[in-house]
Protein backbone atom coordinates (compact mmCIF):
# COMPACT_ATOMS: atom_id res chain seq x y z
CA UNK A 1 0.00 0.00 0.00
CA UNK A 2 1.57 3.29 -0.79
CA UNK A 3 0.74 6.28 1.45
CA UNK A 4 1.12 9.68 0.38
CA UNK A 5 3.38 11.61 2.29
CA UNK A 6 2.29 14.32 4.46
CA UNK A 7 4.62 17.24 3.93
CA UNK A 8 5.40 19.67 6.83
CA UNK A 9 3.57 22.79 6.64
CA UNK A 10 6.30 25.46 5.94
CA UNK A 11 6.91 28.41 8.34
CA UNK A 12 4.66 31.07 8.24
CA UNK A 13 4.93 34.45 7.30
CA UNK A 14 6.48 36.43 9.95
CA UNK A 15 2.71 38.78 10.16
CA UNK A 16 1.38 35.30 10.90
CA UNK A 17 3.77 34.77 14.26
CA UNK A 18 3.10 34.08 17.89
CA UNK A 19 4.77 36.08 19.63
CA UNK A 20 6.10 35.37 23.27
CA UNK A 21 6.50 37.18 26.48
CA UNK A 22 6.68 33.77 28.54
CA UNK A 23 7.44 30.54 27.67
CA UNK A 24 3.96 28.65 27.35
CA UNK A 25 4.21 25.06 26.15
CA UNK A 26 0.57 24.99 24.42
CA UNK A 27 0.65 21.03 25.33
CA UNK A 28 0.14 21.67 28.78
CA UNK A 29 -3.16 24.46 28.29
CA UNK A 30 -6.09 22.17 28.90
CA UNK A 31 -9.14 24.74 27.94
CA UNK A 32 -8.99 27.76 25.61
CA UNK A 33 -11.15 30.84 26.71
CA UNK A 34 -12.00 32.68 23.21
CA UNK A 35 -13.63 36.21 23.17
CA UNK A 36 -15.83 36.68 19.87
CA UNK A 37 -15.65 40.20 18.85
CA UNK A 38 -12.46 41.54 17.27
CA UNK A 39 -10.45 37.73 18.51
CA UNK A 40 -13.08 35.30 16.79
CA UNK A 41 -14.71 37.23 15.06
CA UNK A 42 -12.53 40.21 13.16
CA UNK A 43 -14.37 43.38 11.78
CA UNK A 44 -13.81 45.93 8.47
CA UNK A 45 -11.95 48.13 11.28
CA UNK A 46 -12.59 51.18 9.14
CA UNK A 47 -16.25 50.27 8.23
CA UNK A 48 -17.42 49.34 11.60
CA UNK A 49 -15.74 52.22 13.37
CA UNK A 50 -17.45 54.73 10.48
CA UNK A 51 -21.01 53.34 11.38
CA UNK A 52 -20.08 53.57 15.87
CA UNK A 53 -19.08 57.02 14.24
CA UNK A 54 -22.02 57.80 12.49
CA UNK A 55 -24.49 56.75 15.18
CA UNK A 56 -22.55 58.95 17.71
CA UNK A 57 -22.41 61.50 15.96
CA UNK A 58 -26.19 61.05 15.19
CA UNK A 59 -26.66 61.37 18.66
CA UNK A 60 -24.57 64.61 19.35
CA UNK A 61 -26.76 66.01 16.09
CA UNK A 62 -29.95 65.53 17.94
CA UNK A 63 -28.64 67.18 20.93
CA UNK A 64 -28.14 70.29 18.98
CA UNK A 65 -24.67 70.04 18.58
CA UNK A 66 -22.93 71.31 15.60
CA UNK A 67 -21.34 67.84 14.20
CA UNK A 68 -22.40 68.45 10.76
CA UNK A 69 -19.00 69.02 9.04
CA UNK A 70 -17.17 66.05 10.89
CA UNK A 71 -15.99 62.72 9.50
CA UNK A 72 -14.60 60.10 10.61
CA UNK A 73 -10.52 59.74 10.07
CA UNK A 74 -9.76 56.45 10.26
CA UNK A 75 -5.84 56.78 10.06
CA UNK A 76 -6.16 59.19 13.51
CA UNK A 77 -6.20 57.14 16.04
CA UNK A 78 -4.94 53.96 17.13
CA UNK A 79 -4.77 51.54 19.68
CA UNK A 80 -2.58 52.06 22.93
CA UNK A 81 -2.96 55.83 22.37
CA UNK A 82 -3.91 57.41 25.72
CA UNK A 83 -6.94 60.38 25.99
CA UNK A 84 -5.74 62.81 28.92
CA UNK A 85 -9.22 63.97 30.04
CA UNK A 86 -8.30 66.65 32.15
CA UNK A 87 -6.42 68.28 28.86
CA UNK A 88 -8.06 67.24 26.19
CA UNK A 89 -4.54 65.75 24.42
CA UNK A 90 -4.27 62.51 23.23
CA UNK A 91 -0.92 61.16 23.57
CA UNK A 92 1.45 58.56 23.06
CA UNK A 93 3.45 57.34 26.15
CA UNK A 94 6.65 55.19 26.46
CA UNK A 95 6.81 52.04 28.54
CA UNK A 96 7.90 54.83 31.17
CA UNK A 97 5.04 56.87 30.85
CA UNK A 98 6.62 59.40 29.58
CA UNK A 99 4.69 61.55 26.50
CA UNK A 100 6.53 61.00 23.42
CA UNK A 101 3.87 62.65 21.01
CA UNK A 102 0.52 64.65 21.72
CA UNK A 103 -2.24 66.51 20.26
CA UNK A 104 -5.06 68.64 21.11
CA UNK A 105 -8.00 68.02 19.90
CA UNK A 106 -6.71 67.56 16.44
CA UNK A 107 -3.64 69.72 16.39
CA UNK A 108 0.06 68.26 17.45
CA UNK A 109 1.43 69.61 20.30
CA UNK A 110 5.04 71.30 19.02
CA UNK A 111 7.75 70.71 21.33
CA UNK A 112 7.59 73.06 23.02
CA UNK A 113 3.86 72.69 24.10
CA UNK A 114 4.61 69.34 24.59
CA UNK A 115 7.07 69.71 26.97
CA UNK A 116 5.47 72.46 28.96
CA UNK A 117 2.68 70.20 29.49
CA UNK A 118 4.79 67.11 30.04
CA UNK A 119 8.04 67.92 31.30
CA UNK A 120 6.65 66.96 34.93
CA UNK A 121 3.77 64.32 34.44
CA UNK A 122 4.66 60.39 33.57
CA UNK A 123 1.28 58.95 32.58
CA UNK A 124 0.19 56.28 35.20
CA UNK A 125 -2.34 54.67 33.87
CA UNK A 126 -4.07 53.70 37.42
CA UNK A 127 -5.18 57.28 37.74
CA UNK A 128 -8.12 56.08 36.12
CA UNK A 129 -9.62 59.29 36.79
CA UNK A 130 -7.63 61.43 34.31
CA UNK A 131 -6.22 58.53 31.56
CA UNK A 132 -8.12 56.82 29.38
CA UNK A 133 -6.39 54.10 27.58
CA UNK A 134 -7.56 52.79 24.25
CA UNK A 135 -7.89 49.23 24.31
CA UNK A 136 -9.20 48.16 21.48
CA UNK A 137 -10.26 48.62 18.02
CA UNK A 138 -13.42 49.37 19.52
CA UNK A 139 -12.21 52.71 20.88
CA UNK A 140 -11.24 54.58 17.22
CA UNK A 141 -14.64 55.93 16.68
CA UNK A 142 -15.13 57.64 19.89
CA UNK A 143 -11.51 59.04 20.34
CA UNK A 144 -11.70 60.05 16.83
CA UNK A 145 -14.71 62.12 17.79
CA UNK A 146 -13.56 63.43 21.41
CA UNK A 147 -10.80 64.86 19.66
CA UNK A 148 -12.76 66.38 17.14
CA UNK A 149 -14.90 67.60 19.45
CA UNK A 150 -12.30 69.40 21.68
CA UNK A 151 -11.74 71.36 18.79
CA UNK A 152 -15.20 72.72 18.89
CA UNK A 153 -14.83 73.10 22.90
CA UNK A 154 -11.79 75.21 22.56
CA UNK A 155 -13.63 77.37 19.82
CA UNK A 156 -16.43 77.85 22.63
CA UNK A 157 -18.88 75.71 19.96
CA UNK A 158 -20.40 73.79 23.12
CA UNK A 159 -21.58 76.00 25.83
CA UNK A 160 -23.34 73.41 27.81
CA UNK A 161 -20.18 71.77 28.45
CA UNK A 162 -17.93 72.12 31.33
CA UNK A 163 -14.95 71.01 30.25
CA UNK A 164 -12.49 68.15 28.71
CA UNK A 165 -13.26 66.01 31.37
CA UNK A 166 -17.17 66.53 31.28
CA UNK A 167 -16.14 65.74 27.00
CA UNK A 168 -15.19 62.80 27.50
CA UNK A 169 -17.91 61.69 29.91
CA UNK A 170 -20.82 62.48 27.45
CA UNK A 171 -19.00 61.06 24.85
CA UNK A 172 -18.71 57.95 26.37
CA UNK A 173 -22.06 57.87 27.68
CA UNK A 174 -23.31 57.74 24.08
CA UNK A 175 -20.79 55.15 22.76
CA UNK A 176 -21.75 53.07 25.19
CA UNK A 177 -25.56 53.73 24.63
CA UNK A 178 -24.78 52.54 20.48
CA UNK A 179 -23.35 49.46 21.44
CA UNK A 180 -25.93 48.83 23.91
CA UNK A 181 -29.36 49.96 21.72
CA UNK A 182 -29.38 47.38 19.07
CA UNK A 183 -29.67 49.51 16.19
CA UNK A 184 -25.69 49.71 14.81
CA UNK A 185 -25.77 45.70 16.28
CA UNK A 186 -28.53 44.89 14.10
CA UNK A 187 -27.13 46.74 10.33
CA UNK A 188 -23.87 44.33 11.09
CA UNK A 189 -26.04 41.58 11.12
CA UNK A 190 -28.23 42.83 8.33
CA UNK A 191 -25.32 43.26 6.03
CA UNK A 192 -22.64 40.94 7.53
CA UNK A 193 -20.32 40.99 3.80
CA UNK A 194 -19.91 44.49 4.39
CA UNK A 195 -18.54 44.12 8.38
CA UNK A 196 -16.88 40.98 8.80
CA UNK A 197 -13.80 39.75 7.58
CA UNK A 198 -13.66 35.89 7.05
CA UNK A 199 -11.04 33.93 7.62
CA UNK A 200 -11.35 29.96 6.52
CA UNK A 201 -8.17 29.18 8.74
CA UNK A 202 -9.75 30.33 11.94
CA UNK A 203 -12.45 27.31 12.30
CA UNK A 204 -9.97 24.78 11.40
CA UNK A 205 -7.42 26.17 14.14
CA UNK A 206 -10.10 25.69 16.85
CA UNK A 207 -10.67 22.27 15.51
CA UNK A 208 -7.07 21.47 15.44
CA UNK A 209 -6.70 22.24 19.12
CA UNK A 210 -10.28 20.35 19.88
CA UNK A 211 -9.00 17.26 18.62
CA UNK A 212 -5.92 17.38 20.16
CA UNK A 213 -7.70 17.49 23.23
CA UNK A 214 -8.33 20.92 24.64
CA UNK A 215 -11.89 22.34 25.55
CA UNK A 216 -12.80 25.59 24.26
CA UNK A 217 -14.98 28.02 25.56
CA UNK A 218 -16.43 31.33 24.37
CA UNK A 219 -16.65 33.93 26.50
CA UNK A 220 -17.92 37.25 24.73
CA UNK A 221 -20.22 40.51 26.47
CA UNK A 222 -22.01 40.35 23.79
CA UNK A 223 -25.38 39.79 23.69
CA UNK A 224 -26.91 35.76 22.54
CA UNK A 225 -28.26 36.95 19.40
CA UNK A 226 -25.89 38.93 18.07
CA UNK A 227 -23.41 36.13 19.42
CA UNK A 228 -25.32 33.60 17.38
CA UNK A 229 -25.94 35.69 13.92
CA UNK A 230 -21.91 36.25 14.04
CA UNK A 231 -20.27 33.25 14.78
CA UNK A 232 -22.89 31.04 12.50
CA UNK A 233 -21.84 33.76 9.88
CA UNK A 234 -18.20 33.55 10.52
CA UNK A 235 -17.88 29.73 11.32
CA UNK A 236 -20.77 27.21 9.51
CA UNK A 237 -19.72 27.87 6.40
CA UNK A 238 -16.30 26.70 6.67
CA UNK A 239 -16.82 23.13 9.42
CA UNK A 240 -17.53 20.08 8.31
CA UNK A 241 -21.13 19.03 7.55
CA UNK A 242 -23.32 18.70 9.88
CA UNK A 243 -21.30 20.83 12.79
CA UNK A 244 -21.89 24.24 13.77
CA UNK A 245 -20.12 26.79 15.70
CA UNK A 246 -21.68 25.45 18.93
CA UNK A 247 -20.31 22.19 18.34
CA UNK A 248 -16.86 23.57 18.45
CA UNK A 249 -16.89 25.19 22.23
CA UNK A 250 -17.34 23.24 25.62
CA UNK A 251 -19.37 25.72 26.82
CA UNK A 252 -20.83 29.50 25.46
CA UNK A 253 -21.26 32.00 28.06
CA UNK A 254 -22.39 35.32 26.50
CA UNK A 255 -23.01 39.12 28.51
CA UNK A 256 -20.01 37.97 30.24
CA UNK A 257 -19.76 41.17 31.73
CA UNK A 258 -15.75 41.12 31.60
CA UNK A 259 -13.26 42.55 32.92
CA UNK A 260 -16.09 41.82 36.46
CA UNK A 261 -16.27 37.94 34.94
CA UNK A 262 -12.87 37.48 36.07
CA UNK A 263 -12.93 39.13 39.86
CA UNK A 264 -16.83 39.14 41.16
CA UNK A 265 -19.39 36.57 41.40
CA UNK A 266 -22.12 37.49 38.89
CA UNK A 267 -25.42 35.39 39.15
CA UNK A 268 -25.68 32.82 35.81
CA UNK A 269 -28.45 32.19 33.29
CA UNK A 270 -28.42 29.45 30.98
CA UNK A 271 -29.68 30.35 27.52
CA UNK A 272 -32.18 27.53 27.03
CA UNK A 273 -33.27 28.25 23.48
CA UNK A 274 -32.48 29.98 20.30
CA UNK A 275 -34.32 32.86 21.18
CA UNK A 276 -32.27 33.52 23.83
CA UNK A 277 -34.91 32.55 27.14
CA UNK A 278 -32.87 32.68 30.00
CA UNK A 279 -33.72 30.33 33.48
CA UNK A 280 -30.87 30.96 36.42
CA UNK A 281 -29.11 28.06 37.20
CA UNK A 282 -25.96 27.55 39.52
CA UNK A 283 -23.10 25.45 37.14
CA UNK A 284 -22.13 25.30 34.01
CA UNK A 285 -22.87 22.36 32.22
CA UNK A 286 -21.03 21.07 28.96
CA UNK A 287 -22.89 21.56 25.52
CA UNK A 288 -24.72 24.57 26.65
CA UNK A 289 -25.05 28.08 26.55
CA UNK A 290 -24.68 30.44 29.36
CA UNK A 291 -25.17 34.52 30.25
CA UNK A 292 -23.37 35.95 32.87
CA UNK A 293 -21.80 34.02 35.34
CA UNK A 294 -17.91 33.86 36.49
CA UNK A 295 -14.45 32.36 36.17
CA UNK A 296 -14.66 30.91 39.29
CA UNK A 297 -17.41 28.34 37.50
CA UNK A 298 -15.42 28.11 34.66
CA UNK A 299 -12.50 26.56 36.59
CA UNK A 300 -15.05 24.42 38.99
CA UNK A 301 -16.61 23.19 35.60
CA UNK A 302 -12.93 22.32 34.40
CA UNK A 303 -11.91 21.16 37.43
CA UNK A 304 -8.08 22.70 35.87
CA UNK A 305 -6.22 25.49 37.49
CA UNK A 306 -5.87 28.90 36.35
CA UNK A 307 -2.37 28.10 34.51
CA UNK A 308 -3.88 25.48 32.34
CA UNK A 309 -6.44 27.72 31.24
CA UNK A 310 -5.36 29.90 28.12
CA UNK A 311 -7.47 33.33 27.64
CA UNK A 312 -7.39 34.93 24.11
CA UNK A 313 -8.71 37.89 23.25
CA UNK A 314 -8.41 41.46 21.81
CA UNK A 315 -9.08 43.72 24.63
CA UNK A 316 -6.01 44.65 26.68
CA UNK A 317 -8.11 45.31 29.46
CA UNK A 318 -10.68 43.04 30.07
CA UNK A 319 -9.67 39.94 28.60
CA UNK A 320 -5.74 39.89 29.55
CA UNK A 321 -4.90 41.66 32.60
CA UNK A 322 -7.63 41.32 34.52
CA UNK A 323 -7.60 37.71 33.74
CA UNK A 324 -3.39 37.74 34.53
CA UNK A 325 -3.69 39.77 37.55
CA UNK A 326 -6.33 37.95 39.49
CA UNK A 327 -6.38 34.44 38.17
CA UNK A 328 -2.92 33.72 36.74
CA UNK A 329 -4.52 32.10 33.30
CA UNK A 330 -2.61 31.99 30.59
CA UNK A 331 -3.22 35.13 28.12
CA UNK A 332 -2.66 35.48 24.83
CA UNK A 333 -3.55 39.30 23.27
CA UNK A 334 -5.04 39.32 19.57
CA UNK A 335 -3.47 42.33 17.66
CA UNK A 336 -4.14 42.24 14.03
CA UNK A 337 -2.49 46.26 13.56
CA UNK A 338 0.83 44.16 13.62
CA UNK A 339 0.26 42.48 10.63
CA UNK A 340 0.28 46.15 9.05
CA UNK A 341 2.90 46.99 10.85
CA UNK A 342 5.46 44.23 10.47
CA UNK A 343 5.16 44.64 6.91
CA UNK A 344 5.53 48.79 7.10
CA UNK A 345 8.62 48.13 9.36
CA UNK A 346 9.91 45.52 7.11
CA UNK A 347 9.64 48.12 4.35
CA UNK A 348 11.84 50.21 6.32
CA UNK A 349 14.45 47.82 6.84
CA UNK A 350 17.25 49.24 4.40
CA UNK A 351 16.57 52.74 5.64
CA UNK A 352 16.88 52.06 8.98
CA UNK A 353 19.96 49.96 8.63
CA UNK A 354 21.39 53.47 7.54
CA UNK A 355 19.90 55.12 10.23
CA UNK A 356 21.67 53.02 12.83
CA UNK A 357 24.70 53.01 10.42
CA UNK A 358 24.36 57.30 10.47
CA UNK A 359 24.13 57.16 14.73
CA UNK A 360 26.93 54.32 15.23
CA UNK A 361 29.43 57.03 13.77
CA UNK A 362 27.77 59.86 15.40
CA UNK A 363 28.35 58.31 18.72
CA UNK A 364 31.82 57.75 17.63
CA UNK A 365 32.61 61.17 16.44
CA UNK A 366 31.00 62.75 19.77
CA UNK A 367 32.87 60.38 22.26
CA UNK A 368 36.24 61.91 20.52
CA UNK A 369 34.69 65.07 20.66
CA UNK A 370 33.94 64.47 24.60
CA UNK A 371 37.79 63.74 25.11
CA UNK A 372 39.02 66.67 23.43
CA UNK A 373 36.82 68.99 25.05
CA UNK A 374 37.87 67.34 28.47
CA UNK A 375 41.75 67.85 27.62
CA UNK A 376 40.74 71.57 26.71
CA UNK A 377 38.67 71.92 30.22
CA UNK A 378 41.60 70.84 32.21
CA UNK A 379 44.00 72.88 30.18
CA UNK A 380 41.56 75.95 31.08
CA UNK A 381 41.11 75.28 34.77
CA UNK A 382 44.62 74.17 35.42
CA UNK A 383 44.15 70.87 36.45
CA UNK A 384 44.81 66.87 35.57
CA UNK A 385 47.21 66.12 32.70
CA UNK A 386 48.19 69.02 30.22
CA UNK A 387 48.06 68.82 26.42
CA UNK A 388 51.21 70.05 25.00
CA UNK A 389 49.50 72.26 22.61
CA UNK A 390 46.22 73.56 22.91
CA UNK A 391 45.72 74.85 19.27
CA UNK A 392 45.88 71.44 17.54
CA UNK A 393 42.87 70.30 20.30
CA UNK A 394 41.18 73.20 19.05
CA UNK A 395 41.08 72.90 15.43
CA UNK A 396 40.25 69.08 16.19
CA UNK A 397 37.05 69.79 17.99
CA UNK A 398 35.96 71.97 15.88
CA UNK A 399 36.07 69.59 12.75
CA UNK A 400 34.82 67.47 14.72
CA UNK A 401 31.68 69.13 15.44
CA UNK A 402 31.17 70.01 11.93
CA UNK A 403 31.26 66.33 11.08
CA UNK A 404 28.95 65.85 13.71
CA UNK A 405 26.30 68.27 11.88
CA UNK A 406 26.90 67.15 8.26
CA UNK A 407 25.82 63.87 9.80
CA UNK A 408 23.22 65.55 11.44
CA UNK A 409 21.54 66.75 8.37
CA UNK A 410 21.62 63.13 6.92
CA UNK A 411 20.43 61.87 10.20
CA UNK A 412 17.63 64.19 10.59
CA UNK A 413 14.91 62.67 7.70
CA UNK A 414 15.83 59.56 7.73
CA UNK A 415 14.48 60.14 11.86
CA UNK A 416 11.33 62.00 10.98
CA UNK A 417 10.79 58.94 8.70
CA UNK A 418 11.07 56.72 11.30
CA UNK A 419 8.90 57.73 13.56
CA UNK A 420 6.24 57.78 10.90
CA UNK A 421 6.74 53.80 9.41
CA UNK A 422 2.89 52.41 9.19
CA UNK A 423 1.11 55.68 10.61
CA UNK A 424 2.13 59.16 9.66
CA UNK A 425 0.93 60.51 13.30
CA UNK A 426 1.38 57.72 15.82
CA UNK A 427 4.29 55.58 13.95
CA UNK A 428 4.11 52.05 14.78
CA UNK A 429 1.95 50.47 17.48
CA UNK A 430 4.39 49.12 20.07
CA UNK A 431 7.53 51.74 19.69
CA UNK A 432 7.68 55.21 20.91
CA UNK A 433 10.80 56.91 19.50
CA UNK A 434 13.83 54.12 20.02
CA UNK A 435 11.86 53.02 23.12
CA UNK A 436 9.02 50.49 23.58
CA UNK A 437 5.40 52.29 23.84
CA UNK A 438 3.48 52.17 26.42
CA UNK A 439 0.96 49.64 25.02
CA UNK A 440 4.24 47.55 24.24
CA UNK A 441 5.27 47.33 27.92
CA UNK A 442 1.13 46.81 28.82
CA UNK A 443 1.49 43.66 26.62
CA UNK A 444 4.42 42.25 27.70
CA UNK A 445 3.29 42.74 31.30
CA UNK A 446 0.00 40.89 31.35
CA UNK A 447 -0.01 39.12 27.36
CA UNK A 448 2.38 35.78 27.97
CA UNK A 449 1.97 35.89 24.21
CA UNK A 450 0.50 38.26 21.28
CA UNK A 451 -0.44 37.40 17.53
CA UNK A 452 -2.48 39.15 15.06
CA UNK A 453 -5.33 36.83 14.96
CA UNK A 454 -6.77 33.35 16.15
CA UNK A 455 -5.58 31.44 12.90
CA UNK A 456 -2.10 32.26 13.49
CA UNK A 457 -2.63 29.06 15.95
CA UNK A 458 -2.71 27.01 12.63
CA UNK A 459 0.82 27.37 11.33
CA UNK A 460 2.28 26.80 15.07
CA UNK A 461 -0.29 23.83 15.91
CA UNK A 462 -1.45 22.92 19.38
CA UNK A 463 1.26 21.16 20.54
CA UNK A 464 4.01 23.88 20.06
CA UNK A 465 6.12 24.64 23.03
CA UNK A 466 6.56 28.76 22.76
CA UNK A 467 9.68 30.57 24.39
CA UNK A 468 10.34 34.08 24.65
CA UNK A 469 13.58 35.29 23.39
CA UNK A 470 16.27 36.06 25.95
CA UNK A 471 15.68 39.38 25.29
CA UNK A 472 18.46 42.49 25.38
CA UNK A 473 19.15 44.43 28.00
CA UNK A 474 21.38 48.05 27.54
CA UNK A 475 24.95 46.08 28.07
CA UNK A 476 24.01 43.35 25.67
CA UNK A 477 24.92 45.81 22.16
CA UNK A 478 25.73 49.41 21.29
CA UNK A 479 22.14 51.41 22.59
CA UNK A 480 21.95 53.70 19.39
CA UNK A 481 19.86 56.26 21.69
CA UNK A 482 18.01 57.88 18.16
CA UNK A 483 15.11 59.75 19.77
CA UNK A 484 12.57 61.16 17.08
CA UNK A 485 10.96 63.38 19.30
CA UNK A 486 13.85 65.07 20.49
CA UNK A 487 12.65 65.09 24.20
CA UNK A 488 15.66 63.23 26.09
CA UNK A 489 13.73 61.40 29.02
P1 LIG B 1 -16.24 40.70 23.18
O1 LIG B 1 -15.07 41.40 22.62
O2 LIG B 1 -16.63 39.50 22.41
O3 LIG B 1 -16.18 40.47 24.66
O4 LIG B 1 -17.48 41.68 22.98
C1 LIG B 1 -17.37 43.03 22.99
C2 LIG B 1 -18.79 43.56 23.09
O5 LIG B 1 -18.73 44.78 23.80
C3 LIG B 1 -19.42 43.86 21.76
O6 LIG B 1 -20.76 43.45 21.79
C4 LIG B 1 -19.33 45.35 21.63
O7 LIG B 1 -20.41 45.89 20.92
C5 LIG B 1 -19.39 45.77 23.07
N1 LIG B 1 -18.70 47.02 23.32
C6 LIG B 1 -17.53 47.44 22.82
N2 LIG B 1 -17.24 48.68 23.24
C7 LIG B 1 -18.27 49.04 24.04
C8 LIG B 1 -18.57 50.22 24.78
O8 LIG B 1 -17.84 51.18 24.79
N3 LIG B 1 -19.73 50.20 25.48
C9 LIG B 1 -20.57 49.15 25.50
N4 LIG B 1 -20.34 48.03 24.82
C10 LIG B 1 -19.20 47.97 24.10
MG1 LIG C 1 -13.24 41.42 21.94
Amino acid sequence: MTTTPVTPIGRPPRTRGIFCNRTLNLRSIRAIGYDMDYTLVHYKVEEWERRAYSYLKQKLADMGWPVGPLEFDPAFIVRGLIIDIETGNIVKANRFGYVKRAYHGTRQLDFDAQRQTYADTIVDLNERQRYKFLNTLFALSEACMYAQLVDLLDERALPEVLGYADLYMRVRHLIDEAHVEGMLKAEIVAEPDRFIELDPDAPLALLDQIHAGKKLLLITNSEWSYTKDLMGYAFDRFLPDRMTWRDLFDVIIVQARKPDFFSSTNSLFEVIDEAGRLTPVRELQSGRAFLGGHAGLVERHLGISGDQILFVGDHLFADVQVTKNILRWRTALVLRELEADLEADEAFDSRRLELQELMAKKTELEFAACQYRLQLQRHKAGYGPQPDEIKPLERQLAALRDRVAELDDRIAPLARAASKVSNPRWGLLMRAGNDKSHLARQVERYADIYLSRVSNFLYHTPFIYLRSPRGTLPHDAEATGIDDTGIDQ
